[in-house]
């Protein structure tokens, strides 16, 4: 895994892009929320559920298809949080798929699968560029831990911030 903060970077980054009126701020919320929710699959390891079972860390739960799913039942609720259904839709699968791709940039741990439940077969980005993070959050405070946080910071927080200072100037220059 990256570490849990790192997830929250894309939606976070979509939601300055696209302003309030386009991602209010319930949907933000929502999209936060799903953007870490695959990692709730780590108690398994706690619950003796091996890393590479089917429901392991970085199976079921990191996959596009529940990535859909999750999008999907989110923009049910677009209505009540004052978004456009398809804009809800596009927010939340970004922010859902953009946790297992950043896993799959990682440089330890097993694969992501990918593609669960139609296929239990873990993979890989093909840049492994971002130190994966200990499962241990008390690991963090170490030299090994600040690698992972500068790397981070390097692969994800800053082109998100980019992406997103990106958005808002092309929303100034056309006056929305
Ligand atoms: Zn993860």
């Amino acid at each position: 895994m990256a570490t849990p903060l790192s997830h929250l970077a894309v939606p976070l980054a979509l939601g300055v892009a696209l302003g309030a009126d386009t991602v209010p701020p319930g949907l933000l919320m929502l999209a936060l929320a799903v953007a870490v929710l695959p990692d709730i699959d780590a108690l398994g390891l706690w619950l003796g559920i091996p890393y590479e079972h089917p429901f392991g860390h970085r199976g079921f739960t990191h996959s596009l298809p529940v990535a859909v799913a999750l999008a999907g039942t989110g923009a049910l609720f677009a209505p009540a949080l004052g978004a456009d259904p398809l804009t809800a839709f596009g927010v939340l699968l970004l922010s859902a798929a953009s946790h297992g791709l950043i896993d799959a940039m990682t440089n330890g741990g097993l694969g992501i699968a990918f593609y669960s439940p139609f296929s239990n077969r873990r993979g890989f980005l093909p840049w492994r560029v971002i130190e994966v993070s200990p499962l241990r959050p008390s690991a963090l405070f170490s030299r090994h831990g600040l690698r992972v946080l500068r790397s981070e910071m390097r692969w994800v927080w800053v082109p998100c911030g980019g992406l997103a200072l990106l958005g808002m100037a092309l929303r100034e220059l056309l006056g929305r």
